[in-house]
């Protein structure tokens, strides 16, 4: 008995011996759509010209259809990921050298890189206690007459406060582009994220809600941004010389950020599972947030009003009022027991590329871009609620399908482990 209740992380028996299976949303429908394109033999249909080919073959074309459609939005421009679906749109919306693009450093490296490879600075503004998106509050405090986008994170699938973000970009004057990548399908008072700024990004690399191994999807509703999109996506620089016309060759440096047909056709029958797999989701979220709800001075996610949450991440909290021992024994003491949580976060301000501010080759481009007439602050003052959440958050990735109702009860197992022996830790 004592054996049982006794931590693993101190010698006692773990509550979990087995590892996690791997997050498998495809079956026999994915398999039929690849075997219809090994029949047809065309593996990608894309021609860096100004011809037929310049939109892909008749996969990418459906996929990206049959996505404007299903998320109500006017295009719909696949790309080989989301990071490179990020960077074109920092370059669709014309941003480069000594403009700054405000997003918060809670978030994946992609959203920020997707600034800096345009030459922009990337500015940092704190994050929301409750939802660990944007704060409206902060971001109005950063906002600079260099300040040109703005690019809020719909992180763990929380939607940011779009509302508020929206009205002060219309003031501005801002282009904003929602980093969707953890929330396709979840929406913001009856809108879906992505679909509320002038650009919005869904990934579908294999740890997202719905996958294609590798990709991404942008959604906008400006045919400008949809052509700029489309011309950097594939060699814009070699489609404009064989004859396409462009309003202005701004950022028309081109890439081959080409979503394949095989990609595309899996894409278009995960599609058809996105409500299905949220739904499955969040049935594993709902019954594990009761299970939680005893510990004491464990905080819950929150879902606010007027929002989805897809769960990308399942991102607990400790109060440290009631809870002294730092969340990364918690972690610890977590894992000893088979669970696969992670302590904290690296707010990204804090990684060498800002704190160094060496981007491109030596001489401390773009921070030390001569156009650009801003000083950079990458310390931690101001992100006060980034500070905390670095602190006291952990999360886990885990609380998913093929996770079944029996896996939850085992993590609640754990953490009753875990709180029954905290005096310890
Ligand atoms: C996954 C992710 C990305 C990048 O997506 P890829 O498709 O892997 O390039 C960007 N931003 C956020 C918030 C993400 O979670």
């Amino acid at each position: 008995m004592a054996q049982q209740t006794s931590l693993a992380l101190f010698g006692g028996k773990p509550v979990r011996t087995k590892k996690y299976p791997p997050h498998i949303t495809t079956d026999k429908k994915e398999k039929q759509a690849v075997v219809r394109v090994l029949n047809k033999g065309i593996l990608s249909d894309f021609e860096g010209s100004h011809n037929e080919w310049f939109l892909g073959g008749s996969e990418v074309k459906a996929l990206e259809k049959e996505w404007a459609a299903y998320f109500k939005a006017r295009f719909a421009v696949s790309f080989n990921s989301a990071t490179s679906a990020l960077m074109a749109c920092v370059g669709a919306a014309g941003i480069g050298p000594g403009d700054e693009v405000i997003t918060t450093p809670w978030t994946m490296t992609a959203t920020a890189t997707a600034i800096l490879v345009n030459n922009a600075i990337p500015v940092f503004c704190d994050i929301d206690p409750q939802t660990y998106c944007m704060s409206p509050a902060s971001l109005k405090k950063k906002i600079t007459s260099r300040t040109k986008a703005i690019m809020p994170v719909h992180i763990y699938g929380h939607p940011a406060q779009m509302d508020t973000i929206m009205s002060i970009a219309r003031k501005h004057n801002l282009v904003v582009i929602e980093d969707a990548a953890q929330s396709p399908g979840i929406t913001y008072k009856g809108k879906y994220t992505g679909t509320i700024g002038h650009m919005g990004v869904a990934s579908l690399n294999c740890h997202k809600i719905i996958q294609t191994g590798e990709g991404g999807v942008v959604t906008t509703d400006q045919p400008e941004y949809a052509k700029r999109l489309q011309l950097i996506r594939n060699h814009a620089e070699a489609v404009i010389a064989t004859g396409m016309k462009v309003n202005t060759l701004v950022n028309m440096v081109g890439w081959n950020y080409r979503m394949n047909e095989i990609e595309a056709a899996i894409a278009r029958e995960q599609l058809k599972k996105l409500k299905k797999l949220l739904g499955e989701r969040r049935k594993l979220v709902d019954y594990m947030l009761e299970k939680l709800r005893v510990y004491d001075g464990l905080i819950l996610p929150t879902i606010q009003k007027g929002c989805g949450h897809s769960f990308y991440r399942f991102l607990l909290r400790l109060d440290s009022n009631k809870i002294r021992v730092p969340a990364e024994r918690i972690v610890q003491a977590l894992n000893a027991e088979g669970m696969d949580f992670y302590a904290g976060y690296l707010p990204l301000n804090l990684f060498p590329v800002y704190q160094k501010k060496i981007a491109f080759g030596k001489k401390g481009c773009p921070f030390a871009c001569p156009w650009y007439k801003g000083k950079t602050d990458y310390s931690m003052s101001g992100l006060t609620n980034v500070t905390e959440a670095m602190k006291q958050s952990f999360s886990t990735e885990v609380i998913r399908p093929p996770l079944t109702v029996k896996d939850m009860d085992e993590i609640d197992r754990a953490f009753k482990k875990v709180w029954d022996n905290l005096h310890r830790l």
